[in-house]
């Protein structure tokens, strides 16, 4: 139950939030692929761009995360398998999505790799 006090942090937390001040550490997040850029998504519901190495500070509730990506190689992988694709919508990947799955996806699409 939100109790008053509680509820008046909440909105001093996402007011900080808004302006770039981290107020508490949130949970370890995946890092996903969406239109070409790579997103954390809080479980507040808000969803940052973010970088290899760096946290995520949530805009909408003032939360820091960790953020986990793939293994390097495996990044790069996926980076190279999605920019093949034309279309930049078509550029995305979520963390149970293998190698095998997009160049599978990338084939059904017609899309080939130079070899
Ligand atoms: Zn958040």
């Amino acid at each position: 139950m939100l109790t008053a006090d509680n509820h008046t942090r909440k909105r001093i937390e996402t007011i900080l939030g808004k302006a770039g001040v981290s107020t508490f550490q949130g949970e370890t997040i995946r890092a996903r692929i969406e239109a070409g850029s790579w997103l954390a998504d809080c479980p507040c519901k808000g969803a940052q761009y973010v970088r290899r190495g760096e946290q995520m500070l949530c805009g909408d509730c003032g939360a820091d995360h960790d953020v986990e990506f793939p293994p390097p190689k495996k990044q790069e992988r996926i980076e190279h398998l999605l920019g093949l694709r034309p279309n930049q919508v078509n550029r995305n990947w979520t963390p149970g999505e293998t190698v095998e799955d997009l160049e599978a996806e990338n084939i059904d699409h017609g899309v080939w790799e130079d070899m």
